[in-house]
């Protein structure tokens, strides 16, 4: 059998750090990444054949559980008629209604979204977006927050959430100053310092780009009415706002963080990881005044061999139709649950911490206080983190391996997980007392 170790080892030789995505590796709380060899519900099993609760769930996208009987056999059913066309599909089209249906079924009947181009990842989402608004308003400059996260674009890596975060990292190397100049950082949840921004560039900023709700630096909820505020100030001053749901988007509801609260309509949404089932799909959407100056129709330009593909937008179809009330019931339940569960371990200890959430993500914040901004999140007792993470590893609960990133539950997640990750805290909260 091979041990995670040599599995560890033979990956850092041919691949950088081992991992194809750096917020796999375990850089912030020490020790060598588990190689996993297969999923099935709320459990994922390593190399060496051990099983974990996991609560990463692909970093989002598993809300059914790793691989649902019905997810897999559609993308069984979708293989078996040819993997990839380079052409356009009905399902496509279907599952762009189906997006657009359910949230609210355009923007003249008051709903999120009239079009959306489906792309590959997250990162193009929110790229192409950005090329889009600006395109749209001939503007050259972007707004984001201070510990957003919105893929590995040049422009949006100042200041990123993520893994970016767990690295420490400023920004990234390779990043031309005078492309990183067309950023704007600011703090989040400060609509000042959205309104002397715009103040100070008159005419230059095409839009403001904001996760819906934070959760690529732990769980930072918007405060209530920010994200009205933010889309008031920003057509205001003739910007578009560009909403980020690839993380929340039909995870928090059946119509993302939006649907919580509905009281404003941004000009664009990124979409990701929940609609692909698990397969690679993003997608941006808006109303169809902008969307459609995307090529071929308009100017903007955006193209993908593996677009739209075929076993992607079906996982995503299946997943969707089967994210039923039930099954955000039961998202919220694991949450809740384990909400109070964490904390209440933390306090039997005594380690200062606060349970940030937004929807049903959740993250644990080293601090007394709840932390609004990234500065806050960055203030806490973050070495409490890597203690807490092995002890809950070696019990066989696999959390996300940073301070930085929110907890991900699934609606496999059955009273058996919960109990089991129940039955690591007391251990895992000692661990984190004695850091
Ligand atoms: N936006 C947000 C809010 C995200 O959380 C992520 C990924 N975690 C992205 C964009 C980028 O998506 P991808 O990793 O698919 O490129």
């Amino acid at each position: 059998m091979t041990t995670n170790e040599e599995a560890f080892d033979r990956a850092r030789r041919v691949i950088p750090g081992g991992v194809n995505s750096p917020v796999r590796a375990y850089r912030s709380v020490g020790g060598a990444p588990r190689f996993l060899t297969s999923a099935r519900g709320a459990y994922v099993t390593d190399v060496e054949g051990r099983e974990y609760v996991d609560l990463v769930a692909s970093w989002g996208p598993a809300i059914l559980g790793h691989a649902h009987p019905e997810v897999v056999k559609a993308v069984q059913d979708a293989a078996g008629r040819g993997l990839s066309f380079g052409a356009t599909t009905p399902a496509e089209t279907e599952l762009a209604e189906l997006l657009i249906a359910r949230l609210g079924g355009g923007t003249e009947a008051g709903g999120l979204v009239d079009e959306v181009r489906l792309v590959s990842t997250g990162t193009e989402a929110t790229m192409t977006a950005i090329r889009l608004a600006r395109g749209f308003t001939g503007r050259p400059l972007l707004i984001k927050f201070a510990g957003h996260y919105h893929g590995h674009s040049d422009g949006l890596l100042a200041e990123a959430g993520s893994g970016v975060a767990t690295l420490a990292l400023p920004a990234s190397a390779g990043v031309p100053e005078p492309i990183a100049a067309q950023t704007l950082v600011l703090p989040y949840n400060d609509l000042d310092a959205v309104r002397t921004a715009f103040e100070a560039h008159p005419g230059d900023i095409a839009a403001v780009i904001v996760e819906a709700a934070a959760a690529n630096m732990g769980v930072v909820a918007p405060l209530p009415g920010f994200n009205a505020g933010l889309t008031e100030l920003a057509h205001e001053f003739g910007a578009l706002v560009i909403l980020d749901e690839v993380l929340t988007g039909f995870r928090v509801s059946a119509q993302g963080y939006w649907g919580l609260e509905t009281s404003y309509t941004p000009d664009l949404v990124t979409f990701g990881k929940v609609i692909g089932g698990g397969m690679p799909l993003a997608a941006l959407g808006g109303r169809r005044e902008v969307m459609e100056h995307l090529a071929p129709v308009g100017p903007v330009y955006q193209a993908g061999t593996l677009s739209g593909n075929p076993l992607s937008v079906a996982a995503g179809l299946a997943t969707l139709r089967l994210a039923d009330g039930a099954v955000y019931d039961r998202l919220y339940h694991v949450s809740e649950t384990l909400q109070r569960e964490v904390s209440a371990a933390l306090t039997a200890e005594g380690v200062a911490h606060t349970i940030q959430r937004a929807g049903n993500l959740f993250s644990v914040l080293f601090a007394e206080q709840p932390a609004v901004n990234y500065a806050q999140v960055q203030a806490q007792d973050a070495y409490r983190f890597g203690p807490f993470f092995h002890a809950m590893l070696e019990q066989g609960v696999a959390l996300p391996p940073s301070v930085f990133e929110a907890w991900f539950v699934t609606a496999a997640h059955d009273d058996e997980a919960i109990e089991r990750v129940v039955e690591a805290l007391p251990m895992a909260a000692r661990a984190a007392a004695q850091a």
